[in-house]
């Protein structure tokens, strides 16, 4: 991007994999219709119920490093063993269009999102209340096979240790309790 833009409000949510944040996520686009999320651009394979274009757009890892070559991400990240990157484009034109932005990132997307735009990005933690309930979650959201699951909780490990670095932090046990507080810090957010 050429220069800073300075409207709507960015709120970021960082989390292992398999804690519930596209769970909170959903819910919360709902609770509060003036957030409009960044969908990101993924090689992932798209999992049964994921829809192109809502959950990610899903593409090729040719047509993603196309992309990066062309400085088409504000950021990515090569996540779990994907790619994963932000339109720069949605996001300028949504910052323009005085649009309060969702991101669902990684702890680097986190940081290169934090860099760039300094405390107008505002990142929301959401931690599992332990890593073995986390394995639990994975398990039973059956969406990977166990090496990917592995991988998950290996790279889950690394992300935790990155908790207390952010602005806000929430632990996902009960998910009512959690999701009242996300809603709590969104309001919040937005209000400010
Ligand atoms: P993420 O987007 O962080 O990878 P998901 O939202 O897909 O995680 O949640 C992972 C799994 O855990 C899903 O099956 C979801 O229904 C479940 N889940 C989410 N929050 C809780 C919770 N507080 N207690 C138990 N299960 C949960
Ligand atoms: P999943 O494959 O479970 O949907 O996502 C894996 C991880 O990639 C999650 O931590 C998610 O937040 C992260 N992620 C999703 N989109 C992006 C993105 O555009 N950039 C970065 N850096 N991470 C992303």
């Amino acid at each position: 991007m050429s220069k800073k833009i300075e409207y709507g409000k960015l709120i970021v949510i960082v989390a292992p994999s398999g804690t519930g944040k596209s769970t909170m996520i959903k819910r919360l686009k709902l609770d509060f219709p003036s957030l409009v999320e960044s969908v990101s651009f993924t090689t992932r394979p798209m999992r049964s119920g994921e829809v192109h274009g809502e959950s990610y757009f899903f593409i090729g890892r040719e047509e993603f490093l196309e992309k990066k070559e062309a400085d088409e991400f504000l950021e990515w990240a090569e996540v779990h063993g994907n790619f994963y990157g932000t339109s720069k484009l949605f996001v300028e034109q949504s910052l323009h269009e005085g649009k309060h932005l969702l991101f669902d990132l990684d702890v680097q997307g986190t940081d290169s999102i934090k860099q760039y735009f300094g405390e107008k990005a505002n990142v929301i933690f959401i931690s599992p209340p332990s890593v073995e309930e986390l394995e639990k979650r994975l398990r039973n959201r059956g969406t990977e096979n166990t090496k990917v699951i592995n991988l998950r909780l290996m790279n889950a490990h690394k992300e935790l240790l990155r908790k207390n670095d952010f602005d806000f932090l929430i632990y996902n046990d009960d998910i009512e309790h959690a999701y009242k507080r996300l809603t709590e810090i969104t309001a919040k957010i937005l209000a400010d």
